[in-house]
Formats: structure tokens, sequence, C-alpha cells
């Protein structure tokens, strides 16, 4: 059966602002409804690594912590810490990092949580007998959490031709340790020119893995892979970002493993999330950089659904429809696959028919402009 997708274009009406397309678009879902009085609601978002500038604006959270306050809900701003070392690795400096890119309580009135702890080894370990995956990490402030309403910035991405709700659910709200078992069949090793030796990763192991090498004039660490169990907390608490994941995930396992995260991050949310989708700034790579590239196509609109499947699938379809802009990193017509010309070896596709495969929602949709 097609699930609705509603559209809002960026058009302004009546001299409105354009944060108001927003109450327009949620008007459908009747929140107040939706959700228990008092509901603990998270807003899933990217709050942008520092020099990108790609993410998308605080003022949009705000203005969905407003109207889920006024519904007499408690929203709070939410993200999980990353697998590399980067301005979002540990709480810390994600919530340093949010601040500077605008997320502070004055702009949106609504409080920030890391949703996977300190380090990102605090999530609920869920059991899903899917076909690539059976068990999953999820981060445990969005798990616990009474509703979910992902503010997604639609955008390309160098293993998933795209990255939208599928992406922003599946990965963004897994906890470190279903991050590496995403991207990564191995354990991660030590580059042994950073290391120093100073025996933090040892520390905070919980199996024991890392191991001194013996010999050679300098004290240094390596990890034994047949005792680590990949919970990727090393990664986090070296100093000198020594320890390196092996991107080594192949694009159709990891769009699939993706996929299934984002069933076992919505498994005990049923008629209680929400989906929006930015198609703006369509930027060719993913938020995580310390930069962004000029954006592929115009800015078309913004979607809602309470299907993540249909809502990625409308999303590529509208970027796909147009022509890209001139001086983009890539130059197709309309019609033309966007994603494919960015990331040819791509196909981008499997995750969306992996999703419908495995139940989340389905492919066909009906596009509602409002
Ligand atoms: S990934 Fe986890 S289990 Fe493996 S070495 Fe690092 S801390 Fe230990
Ligand atoms: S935490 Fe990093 S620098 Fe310290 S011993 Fe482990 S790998 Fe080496």
């Amino acid at each position: 059966m097609a699930s609705k997708v509603y559209f809002v274009d960026f058009r302004i009406e009546n001299k409105k602002s354009l944060l108001d397309k927003l109450e327009k678009l949620l008007a459908p879902f009747e929140i107040s409804k939706k959700f228990r009085k008092d509901a603990l609601v998270a807003i899933k978002i990217h709050f942008g690594e520092l020099g990108n500038l790609a993410y998308l604006r605080p003022q949009w959270a705000a203005r969905l912590a407003q109207i889920l306050k006024k519904a007499d809900l408690k929203p709070f701003l939410t993200d999980t810490n990353t697998l590399y070392k980067g301005s979002r690795s540990d709480a810390v400096v994600h919530l340093e990092t949010a601040v500077r890119n605008g997320f502070d309580f004055a702009v949106v009135g609504a409080p920030l949580i890391i949703a996977d702890g300190l380090r990102g080894n605090t999530y609920e370990r869920i059991e899903l007998d899917l076909p690539v995956l059976k068990e999953f990490y999820v981060a445990k402030e969005i798990y616990r959490a009474d509703g979910l309403i992902a503010l997604t910035h639609f955008k390309g991405h160098e293993l998933s031709g795209f990255g939208g709700v599928i992406k922003n659910i599946g990965m963004g709200c897994a906890a470190r340790k279903g991050k590496l078992q995403q991207h990564s069949t191995i354990a991660p090793k030590v580059n042994k020119k950073q290391c120093i030796g100073c025996g933090s990763c040892l520390e905070y192991c919980p199996v024991g893995a890392p191991e001194w090498v013996e010999g050679g004039k300098k004290k240094r660490m390596r990890i034994n892979e047949k005792k680590c169990i990949g919970c990727g907390e090393c990664i986090a608490v070296c100093p000198q970002g020594a320890i390196k994941v092996q991107w080594n995930e192949q694009a159709i396992p990891f769009m699939k493993k993706m996929a299934e995260y984002a069933c076992a991050v919505l498994s005990n949310k049923a008629g209680r999330a929400i989906f929006i989708s930015f198609v703006q700034n369509v930027s060719p790579a993913c938020d995580c950089y310390h930069f962004n590239d000029y954006p592929i196509v115009r800015d078309i609109g913004i979607l809602a659904s309470e299907d993540p499947v249909a809502i990625d699938q409308a999303a590529v379809e509208l970027v796909n429809a147009e022509p890209t802009l001139p001086g983009a990193k890539v130059t197709a017509d309309p019609g033309e696959d966007k994603f494919r010309a960015l990331y040819p070896e791509i196909d981008w596709s499997v995750q969306l028919k992996h999703a419908e495969e495995i139940g989340l929602g389905s492919r066909e949709y009906e596009l509602v402009h409002l």
C-alpha cells in the first residue's frame, strides 16, 4: 500500500517565515493526539561536524521544539557520538560542537542529550532475527524516549549513494558498537607510529583485548582480534587517535545493515515516530566531514512521513527529477540519476529494497502537496 509523504516547497506565502511551513507540514500528524501528555520526545538531528555548513539550521529544531511544547510534550535534541575521532566523538566535545554550531538552549529552547552517553557505550541491546544481523546496539536515550521525530538533511553519501532518513535512524541512532558493526567486520587496528604507549585503551577495554607489543624501543599496543568484541571504546579514549576503524564493510552489506538497524531503533516506536527530510543544500557527501561541497540541485522542499522508506524514495526521485546546478560536482539532466553520477559504483536502491523486504516501510508513496 502506498504511504503518504507530505511535501512543502521553499516558496514563501504572504510574506510569512519559512519556519511556518513546518507547522503546516506537521498538521496531518495531529501531534497532540499522537503522543501522550508529557511524553519525552527525542528530536534526532545531526549537530554538524565543525567546519561543515550543510547541516540543518538550529532554527528548524527550535520551531519543532516549540510546536511540541505547545502540545504539552517534553522535547529534547539528540544525536549519538561518532565512530571516528573528530569534533563529535564523545559527549563533551559533541555538546561543545553543537553549541558552536548554534544548537544552544537559548536558540533551540530544548535541552541537548547525547543519546549514547559520555563515550558512546550506553546502549540497549536488541535482538531481532533479520537477514544480516541478529543483535543491535541502539543508543539508550533514543530507545527509551516515548517518541521520536527525526530531522534529516538529505544529501549524497559515498557508501550508500544518498544519506536520508534510513541513515539518520539506522546509523545515527546506533551506539558506537553498533556503528562499528555496520562499518567493519574486523577489529580496529593500532597505528604503531602514532601510539605513545599510554595504556588508556587497555584500561577502558571491557575484555582486555589491547596487548603490549614485546620488544622494540618504545612501549606500544596492538589489539588481539580474537579477544576484541568490537565495542569501539578504545577508539574514543586513545588520546593520539592511533586506533583506527578498519572501514572494510562493502557497500551492499553496509546498506543492508543500516536498514536493519533502522528496524531495531524503531522496534519500540510503532505509531510514535515521524520523519522529516529537508531536500535542501543537497551536498555530494556526508555531513560528518569538516567540509561540504556546493549542492548538486536546487533546494526542493521539505518532506514528512511516518514511513522512513517512502520518504527516502520520494526524496531520491525529487532530486533525480531536477537538472544539476551549474558548477556542481556532477552534471546530469532531469530524470538522470544524480547519485549514480556522484558514486557510479554504489547502487543506492539496495537500502530501500532491503528496508522494504524486512518490513520497515514501503517504496510506494503518494506525494501530498500542502
Ligand atoms: S573495540 Fe572494544 S573490545 Fe575491541 S579492543 Fe577496542 S575496547 Fe577492546
Ligand atoms: S590509547 Fe592509543 S596511544 Fe595509548 S596505548 Fe592505546 S593505542 Fe597507544
